[in-house]
């Protein structure tokens, strides 16, 4: 956890905002639904939903991708940014969407079970089967 002040962007800019406060440290989340919605693993930081201020959201589209949780992309470029468990206060973002530098640290692996077989892992950061 770290207090930053970050910015950032989508691919095509017209989804942009700025985030304060507590940011967790990045979980490479390799659940079977990152996989399919980033097209490789996913690297998410996470803040409260309140220190996440909107500059622009005119593309910004929300996708129902389980019973519990939603996806949140640009429907103009397509980048794959929220993910939003429903009834929590806090909101999960892709790492790779802030402006450099974050000052973000990548922390562990989660969801290894549905790691797909393309890839290795050489890092040497903690792996979970789902959660810690
Ligand atoms: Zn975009």
């Amino acid at each position: 956890m770290k207090k930053l002040s970050l910015k950032a962007k989508c691919l095509c800019g017209n989804v942009s905002f700025k985030t304060t406060g507590y940011h967790r440290d990045v979980q490479n989340c390799h659940c079977i639904q990152c996989l399919k919605t980033h097209g490789n693993f996913a690297a998410y930081t996470k803040v409260e939903e309140k220190e996440l201020k909107f500059l622009n959201k005119k593309t910004l589209k929300w996708f129902k991708s389980s019973k519990r949780a939603k996806r949140g992309f640009c429907k103009n470029c397509g980048a794959s940014i929220f993910f939003k468990v429903l009834g929590t206060d806090q909101i999960c973002i892709s790492a790779g969407i802030f402006n450099k530098p974050t000052k973000l640290k990548t922390s562990m692996n989660i969801f290894m079970k549905g790691k797909s077989d393309y890839y290795k892992i050489t890092d040497k950061l903690p792996k979970y089967k789902k959660y810690p």
